[in-house]
């Protein structure tokens, strides 16, 4: 393949130390628009924002890169006024890496209170999956594609794999996502096998799209294609979808990375995510879905994953739940109220530098904007930082004991607890 300016055209992985006896590494993805060091967490900015927070921020707070959504950019503003700004990075005035989501799994999860409609005979269904009877069907889903109502409008939209890859390129992020069928924990068996099939031929589909659009959009970067891996909590299934996904290759077109997806319950995340690290190529990167949570980011980093992403830190914030090394804490508690002192001492983050918990809880108490600002700050920050702690405890071979020092102050409770 060739590009009009190959210089800035690289996208590449890098492996650079292993974590001993484990499938956790550290690393370096290069993308047109600057390198991430890997483990690292990604913020969100679904449409082209991070919710209360400017980029500038996000820079300043050490985010890497911006992970933003292509259903939503899709109906909002639309994907070729991204174009003509330049693309997302240049619309959103971020000017590092970006992500976009497929938009696969907000189609068909559009709206809370909505579950998708599957077009499929009705007995296979077991009682939990005959979904939302009464409700309006927003999605509906068909081996060629997904067909859904918009969640702005109510206008009718339809999203196949090709569709997705034309949107995605003129959104432009460096790495963008196949089109898959996000499936459940409570779907049957049969159908969790029928729809990994499903994706599969959709990410082929992609492949062939993509090759296509990246041939014919020389003026723009290359963009990287994460297939993205299905298959619940199936073993057979998620190492299926590994070794299926990786070895596709349509005209000289394979993934650059994978996207871990799907229903992932937390008591087995690790053992998925290994599963699925274990038949994947060492040399791709590999990016773990919407998750978060600490503990669940020190099982990903340990079992292979390379990129995080979710919504969790910003959506917390705005309900002032702020991190903290001795836990999750709500400034809505009276006990902040006389708290003049950062919401973390430890925190190097732009809020806990120059404000005080009692003042950020003034703040949420008076319902003023800049509360959730501040509050965002902190907690983007204090992710991003512990992803980066990962990294380098990986480097220095001391990722067990960070892991055991951190999870052990974080959920057990205070200090002084701990010192006793
Ligand atoms: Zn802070």
């Amino acid at each position: 393949m060739v590009h009009n300016n190959q210089a800035t055209n690289v996208f590449a992985f890098r492996e650079e130390r292993q974590l001993e006896g484990t499938l956790g590494r550290s690393g370096v993805i290069s993308t047109p628009h600057g390198e991430i060091a890997t483990p690292a967490f990604i913020p969100v900015g679904t449409k082209a924002a991070i919710k209360g927070v400017l980029p500038e921020a996000i820079k300043d707070l050490g985010g890497q890169a911006v992970l933003a959504n292509a259903y939503h950019l899709y109906l909002q503003p639309g994907p070729e006024i991204v174009d003509e700004a330049g693309g997302l990075g240049s619309f959103m005035n971020w000017p590092g890496p970006t992500f976009t989501d497929s938009g696969g799994f907000q189609v068909l999860s559009l709206g809370v209170g909505f579950k998708k409609v599957i077009a499929m005979d009705t007995q296979t269904f077991r009682s939990d999956e005959v979904i939302a009877e009464k409700k309006e069907r927003l999605a509906h889903v068909d081996d060629d594609g997904v067909t859904f109502k918009s969640h702005l409008d109510g206008s009718l939209h339809r999203f196949t794999p090709e569709v997705s890859m034309q949107v995605q390129h003129r959104l432009g992020a460096d790495i963008i996502f196949a089109f898959d069928e996000c499936t459940t924990l409570h779907n049957t068996r049969g159908y969790q096998e029928r729809s990994l099939e499903r994706t599969r031929l959709w990410a082929k589909r992609c492949l062939v799209e993509h090759g296509r659009l990246t041939s014919e959009r020389t003026h723009r970067p290359y963009q990287a294609l994460f297939g993205v891996l299905q298959g619940a909590q199936y073993e057979d299934l998620r190492r299926k979808a590994a070794r299926d996904l990786s070895a596709l290759n349509e005209d000289g077109t394979s993934f650059d990375g994978f996207g871990l997806g799907g229903a992932l319950d937390k008591e087995n995340l690790g053992t998925i995510v290994r599963w699925m690290c274990e038949e994947l190529p060492q040399n791709k990167p590999r990016h773990l879905l919407g998750i978060g949570e600490p503990d669940d980011l020190f099982t990903g980093v340990e079992n292979g994953a390379d990129t995080f992403d979710c919504v969790a830190p910003s959506r917390q914030a705005r309900t002032s739940a702020v991190f903290t090394r001795d836990g999750r804490v709500n400034l809505s508690n009276s006990r902040y109220q006389r708290q003049f002192a950062p919401i973390d001492e430890a925190c190097d983050c732009y809020t806990c530098t120059n404000y005080t918990a009692a003042y950020i809880a003034h703040l949420f108490r008076a319902k003023e904007m800049v509360a959730a600002t501040l509050a965002t700050i902190h907690n983007e920050r204090f992710i991003v930082r512990l992803v980066d702690q990962m990294r380098e405890s990986i480097k220095n071979g001391e990722f067990l004991e960070f892991k055991r020092e951190f999870l052990g102050r974080f959920y057990v409770g205070s200090p002084k607890r701990q010192a006793t």
